[in-house]
């Protein structure tokens, strides 16, 4: 598809190049190769698209819930008819392995589709009884018009559906602008949802810099919701902008592993791992840091060591590669800095710490442990982003609780232990939307409530199946006098 090689924006149901005729290069991250020229849009292309979506919302909100469910329906089917395409876009442009992680992503997002259109036929209003005769009242949720979607580039195909799928099953109209390093994956999604048929305008793609393009259609009065996931500054930034909208942020993590002195440590450091390798670490509940006592800080850095070391980084097409490039230089070099930092203050570089720039580009980083970092280190009181396991040691398992929630995130977090008391005990004790006893802090399925706490940085709101549903609409209430 030659649209694909040169991609333009998709607004009102139509390709469309830029006002301005901007382009910039989409590269790969693993070579450095070219991949495509992306339209670059400017504030009139995010304006236009806007108009656009309030005719698409009219025309989706005047169909019935069935429709869109369909609608939902054949984009997923769609999705699964080019799932080799997506996930070779996906594995080459964000640098995810193709064989197993990828095609995980692709999957997720055929679900969260069909998810989507399943759970708005369900989604029932109330009957309220009143105090006054002759009255009946009765409630039930309506779209909110039209949304504005800013999304990142580590799940570049699944985030997005987080927002587009209950947007369109919900019947609003939406513009979204995509990270632009990973832009192709944003158009092959268009281009699946494109053989839906949806009104023109339902659903418009508008690539650029996210200070320009996102900026434009949060701020802008044509808009009335907001749905972003990225960095808790953006956050930020988006919420002052958008101020008074109806907003779901989901922002940064730095999940903590809490592992207790009577956990099983083959589990907990198998889980450990996963949280920080996965996506080579670049995932909101990601495992940020390690907490663990004296007793069994080594016993975890050792098995840590026997994971990382057994990671094959490299190219992440190629079978049996496990960890591909990181996606962009910022990320690299924040955490070049955070590995400096901790280990300028005290803590024993078990493995890795370093890029790995003969595998053909300085995006590739080695898997990492470190042990003994300090608890005002970066690695435990930031979001690093990366494929590293930074091990805290804390006085005893009562500590942890207060070096857990000392940050100022507050995303998932994991506990390992045996038992059911401490199991709760903890769980409730930490600063987090989502706790996992006994698995990774980045065990999720696309319907379970997922989310920031409240008095952190890491978001505003629940996103997940019906939880999302109830963000993107809102209550109405009618009530009929029939005296
Ligand atoms: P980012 O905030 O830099 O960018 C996210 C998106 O916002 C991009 O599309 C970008 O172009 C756009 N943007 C940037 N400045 C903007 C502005 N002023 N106005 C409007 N849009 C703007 O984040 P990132 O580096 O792409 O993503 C990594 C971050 O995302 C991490 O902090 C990670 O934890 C977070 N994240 C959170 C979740 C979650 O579900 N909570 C999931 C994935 C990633």
């Amino acid at each position: 598809m030659s649209e694909l090689r040169e991609i333009h924006h998709f607004i009102g149901g139509r390709w469309t190049p830029s006002k301005a005729g901007e382009t910039v290069e989409a590269v790969s991250p693993a070579t450095g190769k070219v991949l495509a020229s992306i339209a670059e849009g400017e504030r009139e292309d995010a304006r236009l698209a806007i108009a656009a979506a309030r005719k698409g919302h009219e025309a989706l909100a005047a169909l019935s819930r069935w429709d869109r469910a369909r609608m939902c329906a054949r984009i997923a089917d769609e999705i699964d008819k080019r799932r080799d395409r997506l996930a070779k876009t996906l594995a080459e442009e964000q640098g995810k392995p193709l064989h197993t992680e990828a095609y995980g992503e692709i999957d997720a997002a055929a679900s969260g589709f069909r998810e989507a259109g399943e759970l708005i036929k369900w989604m029932e209003g109330e009957f309220i009884p009143v105090e006054t005769p002759g009255k009946r009242v009765i409630s039930y949720r309506q779209p909110r018009g039209v949304y504005a979607v800013v999304t990142p580039w580590n799940f570049p195909i699944n985030i997005p559906v987080e927002y587009l799928a209950p947007c369109l099953a919900a019947g609003n109209g939406t513009v979204w602008v995509p990270a632009p390093s990973t832009a192709i994956c944003a158009a092959e999604l268009m281009a699946c949802i494109v053989e839906a048929d949806l009104p023109p305008g339902a659903i418009n793609l508008v690539f650029g810099p996210g200070p320009v393009v996102g900026d434009e259609i949060v701020g802008n009065a044509g808009t009335d919701g907001i749905g972003f996931t990225g960095s808790p500054q953006t956050g930020a930034a988006i919420a002052n902008r958008g101020a008074g909208k109806p907003m779901l942020l989901e922002l940064g993590g730095n999940g903590p592993v809490m592992v207790l002195d009577d956990a099983d440590l083959d589990r907990a450091a198998d889980a450990a791992a996963f949280g920080c390798f996965f996506n080579a670490g670049q995932v909101c509940a990601a495992s940020g840091r390690i907490l663990a006592t004296r007793k069994t800080h080594e016993a975890l850095a050792d098995r840590l060591r026997g994971i990382a070391e057994g990671h094959v980084v490299g190219d992440p097409l190629a079978t049996g590669t496990t960890m591909g490039p990181l996606n962009n230089a910022a990320v690299a070099a924040k955490i070049d800095e955070h590995i400096a930092d901790g280990l300028k203050s005290g803590a024993r570089l078990v493995t890795g710490g370093k890029r790995l720039p003969d595998l053909g580009s300085p995006l590739f980083y080695a898997p990492t442990v470190i042990d003994n970092v300090a608890p005002d280190a970066a690695l435990n009181t930031a979001e690093t982003f990366g494929p590293v396991a930074p091990i805290v040691v804390c006085e005893s398992e009562e500590d942890m609780i207060r070096v857990a929630n000392a940050g100022s995130h507050g995303l998932a977090a994991s506990v390992f232990t045996k038992d059911l008391a401490k199991a709760f005990l903890f769980s409730e004790a930490i600063q987090a939307g989502l706790v996992n006893v006994n698995s990774p802090t980045c065990y999720w399925e696309l319907h379970i409530p997922f989310g920031g706490a409240s008095g952190k940085n890491s978001g505003l709101g629940r996103i997940g199946g019906k939880h999302t549903l109830r963000e993107v609409t809102e209550i109405k209430t009618i009530t009929f006098d029939i005296n």
